[in-house]
């Protein structure tokens, strides 16, 4: 690690961070059904509830919902305390830096926007300081906010802190969490940015209770993370899930990564609209005049979108006959146009899943940009109770 978390976490052992995770997702329980699901003892689950509720993080209620301070019974629940601690985050897009400050439950509190005008890392750094400054004077929340969490697209080494390439801003080996704990005063964890979303999903949205399930984006890029046994797969090189890198055609386009044929080069929104030009002829169609004229019945700009949809659903199918996830969560900007690919998508995907992987849940949810920013905030919520979080 790049640096320890501070000393105020009350983290002791992995027991007391199973124990916190499974109040925070999934309380108020009782300790005995802390013990139960986690297979803890229930006198393990109160040696590591009571730091945490020392720390005025955890509280116990009493069976009628009122707090019971130091009663101690089992069968009491345990609950978060959510405004004991926010936190901030920050997803950095090419274009704008979208923040939010949430609770402890990943609640959010208060966001804001801001428009890049360049991706010089001092431009950016300083810009991102400001908004989180801002956010947190607003709500008056700087006394109780140590932690940033950040979410870069690309990728990036969250043991370092550092983002070791971003394509959409330019950046190799910039040691962006070092930079922004000096000029914020937080102490800064950054993530790949469909990783964070996944953390949010898997602690507070669709993977609460999956113990595997991926979660899909599409868009500007199109990424996955991948959750087994209830954690974030990683990589031995820090990669992992690149499910836009997958090869769906042999001698297709070329891709910003070196290959040929990913299903990034062919269903990014980029690759749909280089493909909507060429096959209309028009150097300077836009992707909102492709997509109106598509929904309007254009057939070959229809073909355009459906030929996205189907190397999407051969890249779900890939996904899934590996690793077999008890849903898939697809997502991200791309969604907006969700009804030009969805039916091929799906069919494509039925086709090609195998045997009972095809019972596979495919769950299509559009997320703000605001929900990429929670992610980080779920990051840096992560990186303050879970040790060698993921
Ligand atoms: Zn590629």
């Amino acid at each position: 690690m790049r640096r320890s978390a501070p000393a105020r976490a009350p983290i002791t052992s992995p027991a007391a961070a199973t124990v916190f995770t499974t109040v925070l997702t999934e309380g108020p329980v009782s300790r005995v059904d802390v013990a139960r699901r986690t297979g803890l003892s229930s006198a393990a689950v109160t040696k590591a509830a009571r730091p945490f509720i020392e720390a005025g993080y955890l509280e116990e209620l009493a069976s009628g919902g009122r707090t019971a301070p130091g009663a101690g019974r089992p069968a009491n629940p345990l609950a978060i305390r959510p405004d004991r601690e926010y936190f901030a985050g920050v997803k950095i897009t090419g274009d704008d830096l979208i923040g939010v400050v949430t609770d402890l439950r990943a609640d959010v509190r208060a966001s804001a926007r801001h428009a890049l005008t360049g991706h010089d890392v001092d431009h950016v750094v300083r810009a991102l300081a400001d908004l989180v400054g801002e956010l947190l004077d607003a709500g008056n929340l700087r006394e109780r906010a140590h932690c940033l969490g950040v979410a870069v697209s690309g990728d990036v080494d969250r043991a370092s802190g550092v983002v070791r390439y971003s394509p959409f801003l330019g950046w190799r080996d910039v040691p962006l969490a070092e930079l922004l704990d000096d000029a914020t005063g937080l102490t800064t964890t950054l993530e790949n940015d469909v990783k964070a979303l996944a953390v949010a999903e898997q602690w507070f949205g669709e993977g609460v209770g999956a113990s595997s399930f991926a979660l899909v984006t599409v868009g500007t890029g199109i990424g996955s993370a991948l959750v087994v046994n209830g954690a974030l797969v990683r990589g031995a090189h820090g990669v992992a899930g690149e499910i836009g890198h997958v090869p769906v055609l042999d001698g297709g386009p070329s891709c910003h990564c070196g290959g040929r044929g990913c299903v990034e080069a062919i269903a990014s929104t980029e690759a749909i609209l280089t493909r909507a030009r060429l096959v209309t002829g028009e150097a300077s169609l836009s992707m909102d005049d492709a997509v109106t004229r598509a929904r309007g019945g254009d057939e070959p700009l229809r073909e355009v979108f459906a030929a996205a949809g189907h190397a999407i659903g051969l890249g779900l199918a890939a996904l899934v006959n590996l690793f077999g996830p008890e849903r898939v969560v697809v997502s991200g900007e791309g969604v907006a146009t969700y009804d030009l690919f969805e039916e091929r998508i799906r069919r494509t995907f039925a086709a090609q899943a195998f045997g009972s992987a095809a019972r596979c849940g495919l769950v299509i949810r559009p997320l703000p940009f605001e929900e990429w920013a929670r992610g980080a905030a779920a990051v840096a919520v992560q990186s303050l109770f879970v040790s060698g979080s993921g």
